[in-house]
């Protein structure tokens, strides 16, 4: 059997690392085809080293001698800049294009990748965020399967396996709360990065963990859901579950409810995207059953965040673009230390009130909407 061609953007980061180890453990079905990353130049050596892919890709282009020169024995491609990873993501040869780049940064080479008509495991919700109706449009066109690797999508799309001509009523979006699901709206006033940096279930990359912790993270899950299954807003629910075991569940119209349950473990999506429609084998650790699972519903009075990602979604046009951008920027603030952990939601509202409206956004007014938005919070 032909092994499986994998390129993996932000081969650096939390979900390429975890890609790697997926391709490490089954090197019989996988091979990394091209890593990429922004600057983090010492990684990607060592991890191209180890993979010997056939590129290595580095967004800043002030490292590209550097990452030349200490892969030069090997004959790996070595190139720099956006446009490099944008290029990567049509090549003709990977049969699977990881995006697990984080942020808006994912927006273009996503795009590229579903006009070659690639087969995208999708990690980046952000590009759903900004332009899911476009790029869902545009994947239909082109023939582009999108397989979700976020968990909870992932475990959607498992649970809808085999039945393809059987109505969703919803689906339930299974949230952990974060490091601050006990604290009061008072208390959350003063919380620092080093606490909201501790999620109780998950390691991740950092912009993600932030977006846990102020639970903006669910609501692009529930935008990202919307494209991912063609549902409404009315269909879309979040349940709070801090255990992290069911991963997301689907209700069909006959009341009947399948829940995806699972370790938390990102291996495990990873895995099920790569060998889709096959489940690999694996000696990960298995699921205890003596623990309790418990429920309760989101405080949206507290984690204002995942309302405005309700409301971005019902509003549609460049509306969740304008949320998507505001938020790359407070979180950034919030991880410098320049804002408070409640001032995220406050910004991100003013953004949202005051940025021009477009009901059908082109590709162009993305990213104007996206600069527009930015500059704004950084000017007032
Ligand atoms: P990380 O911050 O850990 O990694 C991000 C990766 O993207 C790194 O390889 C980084 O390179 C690269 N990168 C960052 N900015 C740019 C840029 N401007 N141009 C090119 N490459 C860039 O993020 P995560 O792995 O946590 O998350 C990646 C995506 O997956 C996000 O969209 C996130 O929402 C999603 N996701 C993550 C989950 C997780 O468990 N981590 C779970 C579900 C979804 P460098 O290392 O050089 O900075």
């Amino acid at each position: 059997m032909m092994k499986k061609q994998i390129a993996i953007l932000g081969s650096t980061g939390s979900i390429g690392t975890q890609a790697l180890e997926v391709i490490a453990e089954n090197p019989d079905l996988f091979e990394a085809y091209a890593l990429t990353a922004n600057r983090n130049a010492d990684l990607l050596i060592k991890q191209a080293r180890a993979f010997q892919p056939e590129f290595a890709v580095i967004a800043d282009e002030t490292q590209y001698n550097n990452v030349k020169e200490a892969l030069a024995d090997l004959p790996i491609k070595v190139c720099a800049g956006a446009s490099a990873i944008a290029d990567v993501a049509e090549m003709q040869t990977p049969d699977i294009i990881l995006t697990a780049m984080v942020g808006y940064a994912g927006l273009l080479p996503t795009i590229r990748a579903v006009r070659a008509g690639k087969t995208i495991a999708l990690a980046n919700k952000e590009t759903l965020v900004v332009a899911g109706e476009w790029i869902q449009k545009l994947a239909i066109e082109h023939r582009a399967p999108i397989l979700p690797v976020d968990s909870e999508h992932s475990a959607v799309f498992q649970c809808l396996a085999g039945e393809k001509d059987n109505e969703i009523e919803k689906i339930i979006l299974t949230a952990s709360g974060g490091p601050f699901r006990s604290k009061t709206l008072n208390e959350l006033k003063t919380v620092t990065r080093r606490e909201a940096l501790q999620h109780p279930n998950w390691a991740m990359g950092a912009k993600i963990t932030i977006d846990s912790a102020t639970m903006m993270n669910k609501g692009f899950e529930v935008i990202e859901a919307k494209w991912l299954f063609g549902l409404s807003a009315e269909q879309i629910d979040v349940v709070i579950h801090p255990q992290s075991i069911i991963h997301s569940m689907v209700q069909f119209i006959d009341g009947s409810v399948k829940a995806q349950m699972g370790l938390p473990d990102m291996k495990l999506p990873i895995q099920y995207a790569f060998g889709y429609p096959t489940r690999l084998k694996n000696s990960y650790p298995r699921l205890d059953f003596t623990q309790s699972l418990t429920f309760e519903q989101p405080d949206t009075q507290k984690f204002r965040n995942l309302a405005f990602a309700f409301e971005a979604m019902r509003k549609g046009g460049n509306m969740p673009c304008i949320l998507n951008a505001a938020n790359e920027v407070v979180v950034e603030a919030f991880l410098k230390e320049k804002i408070g952990f409640l001032q995220m939601s406050d910004i991100i509202e003013r953004a949202m009130h005051s940025l021009p409206f477009i009901q059908n956004p082109t590709y162009e007014d993305y990213v104007e909407t996206d600069r527009e938005t930015r500059e704004f919070i950084i000017n007032s």
